[in-house]
């Protein structure tokens, strides 16, 4: 059994994969090939937003986006204190403050009233100026927008979305990647959207950022290749990526709804022992990860369970950002659900290529 599916993903597709990037072979454009600017404009149809602008990874998209937006070493950007390390680390690399905001104990992403409360504090007594609010979907969960965005525009905040662990999930008729001022997404092989090495991608209606970072994830360039007008990045998706992407996002849809009925089938048999993130009304998780807790058994008693039942599992996070060394110091809101929720949580397998034999092997062996 895998956590994640990818291997059997590729097993499924792999003769349609191998002719995808023996054309990159022979065409031999291995940078800015043409399968780039065609799984961009495939992406922006996806998701409905004007620019998609390819880039290296996950991490460099959510610094592009800050950089385009000029954030730098005399601002403060709020983000969740409960996700992967980088959503933190771009704003870092940049010189800028992050400033760490509580979860939600029900959907493990930022709470807003947790945010208006950092806001103030910061206007308050911070040093810095507040710029930005980075939100995550965790889990592919969608953040909670329309409360965020009116927060933003109240306190005159850009609001970027981290939507690397979201892209197919979606709220109300918007996209993951549509909900927020600029949205970054990775396509990292265990990612919704994954591709076979590193990606990924930023999302924008605004023209002006959209060509801001065209020329920053190219060095900053000008008007031609060795006309250089900013200091940028050399971040790109390479083309065999892009091209293996093109085939990848045929399957997305399918995908995301096996595990939507994966999901409702472990909901229904073990919401009366483990607490499950709530998807509230509107909401549609790509289901990145099924992420549980429990109020009877310890994650320890658990986790070994499933190890001895051979069911693979993974714990996402074990410690809340503003627990880790190199961010220790940053600012942060008092965020007692984020140590909670990583004290508790653990994540099963919940994707497209579950058999039925095995997801009820992950039914009663959780039910014992
Ligand atoms: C994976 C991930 C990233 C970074 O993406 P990479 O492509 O690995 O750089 C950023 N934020 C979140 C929430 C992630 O899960």
């Amino acid at each position: 059994m895998e956590l994640v599916g990818v291997k059997q993903q590729k097993d499924l597709i792999i003769e349609i994969i191998h002719a995808r990037i023996n054309n990159v072979l022979l065409h031999g454009n291995f940078i800015q090939g043409p399968e780039v600017r065609e799984l961009e404009s495939r992406l922006e149809e996806y998701v409905g937003v004007k620019h998609c602008i390819s880039c290296g990874n996950g991490t460099d998209a959510l610094q592009l986006a800050l950089m385009a937006h000029g954030i730098g070493a005399e601002d403060i950007v709020f983000t969740s204190a409960f996700s992967f390390f980088a959503s933190a680390e771009a704003i870092a690399i940049l010189g800028a403050t992050p400033f760490f905001v509580d979860i939600k104990e029900n959907t493990y992403n930022i709470s807003p009233e947790s945010l208006e409360k950092a806001i103030e504090n910061n206007n308050r007594i911070g040093k810095k100026q507040a710029k930005a609010v980075i939100a995550v979907d965790l889990f592919g969960l969608p953040a909670e927008y329309d409360s965020l965005r009116s927060i933003c525009k109240k306190h005159n905040l850009l609001l970027i979305e981290d939507a690397a662990q979201s892209f197919g999930g979606s709220y109300q008729k918007t996209k993951a990647c549509g909900l927020a001022d600029i949205a970054c997404t990775s396509f990292f092989p265990a990612k919704p959207l994954g591709c076979y090495g590193d990606g990924g991608a930023c999302f924008t209606n605004d023209d002006v950022i959209a060509e801001k970072i065209r020329s920053l994830c190219l060095h900053g360039k000008g008007s031609h290749k060795y006309d250089n007008i900013a200091i940028g990045m050399n971040s790109r998706l390479d083309t065999i990526q892009a091209a293996v992407l093109l085939e990848k996002i045929v399957l997305l849809e399918k995908e995301v709804h096996l595990r939507q009925k994966n999901f409702q089938f472990l909901y229904s048999t073990l919401n009366d022992k483990f607490t499950f993130q709530d998807e509230l009304k509107g909401y549609q998780s790509a289901l990145a990860q099924l992420t549980l807790r429990s109020q009877f058994q310890s994650r320890e008693q658990i986790l070994s369970t499933l190890g001895s039942h051979k069911i693979p599992h993974a714990i996402y996070y074990p410690k809340p950002l503003n627990n880790q060394l190199p961010l220790a110091s940053c600012p942060s809101d008092f965020t007692p659900v984020a140590k909670k929720m990583s004290e508790e949580v653990f994540s099963i397998p919940c994707h497209a290529y579950l058999t039925e034999y095995e997801l009820n092997k992950i039914a009663s062996v959780l039910s014992q």
